[in-house]
């Protein structure tokens, strides 16, 4: 529901209208549309738009055509800025590349990584310190260290960081240390993470469950944006086929689905998309074609030596070559590479 507000709404008509919905449990979102100020409350019952209606201060209440009223492309002018991390901004003309291994592992390392992607052209230097691994006996990461780590690389070559934070407890850390806070595949729907993201306000990279619909992505966003954070970036980084030929199978369709959908950026990670470092450039082309608004890629300076994904994650010079690769694609769908 939303409740269109009077061009003479008070501020007091505006404080009861919000204590109303608050009063029921939900939470009201204060926007504007075409210069007309409004009031939504996703999820709000009949009896209450019906109440609502009768405010002084309320000129109409609209029903809301989506579940995900506050990410859908209709929500609001509050979005059409893009989601800016540091200097850089997912959504505008440029693609954003953020770049780094899949775990930090050593100082060597992520310093080494920073350098290169940064050479290259990343905007964001990723890398996990808190990994969710599939087994209980596979490196986990370097925890705090390795957030410590990464934000002295990151500052080191001017990259802000973005990592992942698998619960709840961690958000706190995570977000001492990192500019963007990721939500992994594995957590897309781990509700209390995403309320936790949402009301720590860091922008949050928010990647697409290998089992998800992508109105279930919508859905896990619309938690973030409810629990009061807008600066979300969708992810689609593959879902899981009958196919074993590749790690999971890279869904090409939901980027321009998601960017009619939703306006929320939308980047791809072709790394856990395919799993297979030759076939990595090939899909990274393809979502950047596709209206992708970045791209997120695993580098290793030694894949071989790699404690996780080292199969998928790119040499140095293969990162360089892609990179030199996509500016000619970028361009010939209006946009254009930092
Ligand atoms: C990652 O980006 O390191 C990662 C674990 O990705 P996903 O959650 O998509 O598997
Ligand atoms: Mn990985």
């Amino acid at each position: 529901m939303i409740a269109l507000l009077t061009l003479d709404c008070s501020l007091s008509e505006k404080a009861h209208i919000i204590d109303a919905i608050e009063r029921v449990g939900l939470r009201a979102h204060l926007d504007r549309l075409e210069g007309r100020e409004r009031i939504g409350a996703p999820g709000a019952p009949a009896e209450l738009a019906r109440s609502l209606a009768t405010f002084s201060g309320v000129a109409d209440v609209l029903p809301q055509e989506n579940a995900y009223a506050l990410v859908a492309r209709s929500g609001g002018e509050l979005p059409e800025n893009g989601v800016r991390v540091g200097p850089a901004v997912f959504g505008g003309t440029e693609i954003v590349v953020s770049a780094g291994p899949c775990a930090v592992e050593t100082a060597a390392q992520i310093e080494e990584t920073a350098q290169i992607v940064a050479a290259a052209g990343a905007r964001l230097l990723r890398g996990g310190a808190f990994k969710p691994r599939t087994s209980p006996y596979s490196f986990q990461g370097l925890g705090e260290e390795g957030l410590e780590l990464l934000a002295r690389a990151g500052a080191a070559t001017g990259l802000p960081v973005v990592t992942e934070v698998v619960s709840p407890a961690e958000v706190e850390v995570v977000a001492e240390h990192a500019d963007m806070l990721q939500v992994g595949a594995r957590n897309m729907q781990n509700f209390s993470l995403l309320r936790a993201v949402g009301e720590r306000g860091r922008p949050v990279l928010l990647k697409r469950g290998m089992m998800s619909t992508i109105e279930e992505l919508l859905l896990a966003a619309e938690y973030v944006v409810d629990a009061g954070n807008p600066d979300v970036v969708l992810c689609e980084r593959g879902i899981r086929s009958f196919d074993r030929a590749t790690r999971n199978t890279f869904d090409v369709t939901a980027i321009p689905l998601l960017k009619r959908e939703t306006h929320l950026p939308v980047i791809a990670d072709p790394s856990h998309g395919c799993g297979v470092r030759e076939l990595v450039p090939h899909v990274a082309r393809a979502a950047i074609a596709a209206g992708a608004d970045g791209l997120m890629i695993e580098v290793h300076p030694r894949p071989d030596e790699a404690l996780s994904d080292g199969p998928q994650s790119l040499t140095p010079q293969g990162f360089r070559e892609l990179m030199a690769s996509l500016d000619p694609i970028a361009r010939s769908v209006g946009r254009r590479m930092g």
